[in-house]
């Protein structure tokens, strides 16, 4: 069951560029060589008209210089290591049209696709932080409203942006406690999926979710449903510190090769 995912590629690593992240990129490069990685792809956040503070994502100064140091460092390791530079782009159902701008600005060489926000009035929330404000402030909107809304802007997401995979796709709420998806989510989980298959988007095996949880996201029961589907996955460590680079993938085969019916 192996083949099912390539553990020498990881496909989800950020940089102190992010500000919520530590690290210079040449440091994950360094890592993922000791760890034996063929590739890793840099998958930097990029949100688009989202009002929220502090920012956790790069400015276009950020950016450039992402691209400029990425470069060199494909150059350098190139024998050694094969370097990709791509974007987590967050999904901002008011900002569609802009986000495609910036996707073609940039030389992009792989899109993850992410919803990281939930508009409340003037001011967007963080829906993966675990900040008890912010959990506080979701839980009053309505856990269930809050989910519906998410599943609701990645699946649309997908058909509108010209994207790779899709990430940590079962990471909303993570630190609420007590969430659990109804019904009606996981017939959009269904939806999502299938509009993934129809416009060729893999699905990350995001291993941040063993320390977070104790098992990747998302649930065992998505990648069956993927897998039906025939939707190819990727694996990614989302490692926001050098030491976290290709975290846990050695138990990724035998994990799929359990997965439910
Ligand atoms: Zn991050
Ligand atoms: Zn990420």
């Amino acid at each position: 069951m192996t083949s099912l995912i390539d553990i020498r590629e990881d496909g989800h690593v950020h940089t102190r560029l992010c500000n919520h992240a530590v690290g210079e990129m040449e440091e994950y490069v360094q890592q993922a060589v000791e760890r034996g990685l063929t590739t890793l792809v840099f998958l930097e956040h990029l949100e688009t008209e989202i009002r929220y503070q502090p920012r956790s994502w790069l400015d276009d100064a950020d950016f450039a210089l992402y691209f400029r140091e990425g470069e060199r460092l494909k150059q350098q390791y190139r024998e050694v290591i094969d370097i990709k530079l791509g974007v987590e782009t967050g999904y901002n159902p008011e900002a569609a049209e802009a986000i495609r701008r910036r996707l073609a600005r940039y030389p992009v060489e792989r899109v993850g696709l992410s919803c990281h926000f939930h508009r409340h009035g003037d001011v967007h929330l963080n829906l993966l932080s675990r900040r008890r404000q912010s959990l506080d402030q979701l839980a009053a909107i309505g856990a269930d409203a809050v989910v519906t809304a998410y599943f609701a802007a990645l699946t649309e997401a997908v058909a509108t942006l010209d994207c790779d995979v899709l990430c940590h796709l079962d990471a909303v709420l993570r630190h609420l406690p007590g969430i659990r998806f109804n019904d009606d989510h996981r017939r959009q989980i269904g939806e999502l999926l299938d509009a993934m298959q129809a416009h060729s988007v893999a699905l990350e095996i995001n291993t941040s979710g063993f320390d977070y949880r104790g098992t990747p996201f998302p649930a065992g029961w998505i990648v069956t449903e993927a897998l039906r589907r025939n939707i190819p996955l990727r694996a990614g460590s989302d490692a926001h510190h050098p030491a976290e680079v290709g975290r846990h993938f050695k138990r990724l085969p035998d994990l799929l090769a359990v997965l439910p019916a």
